[in-house]
């Protein structure tokens, strides 16, 4: 099991790459794209357990496309 992202993790709301992860228990986590998450995450600091924010990998990786 790994801690990163990769271009497989999709965003629950859109289907963009995800860069937010939200674990709210071991079995419970929900992914997000950098615009969902930004939008939820004051929201979801609150509730969940971890929270994994790769959004700093936009400005410094290149999109394949
Ligand atoms: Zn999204």
């Amino acid at each position: 099991m790994t801690h990163s992202l990769t271009a497989e993790d999709r965003c629950d709301r859109c289907g963009s790459q995800a860069y937010i992860r939200a674990q709210f228990s071991q079995s419970h986590e929900l992914l997000f794209c950098a615009h969902h998450g930004r939008r939820y995450k004051a929201a979801l600091e609150l509730r969940v357990s971890e929270l994994l924010d790769e959004t700093h990998r936009l400005t410094v990786t290149n999109q394949s496309r």
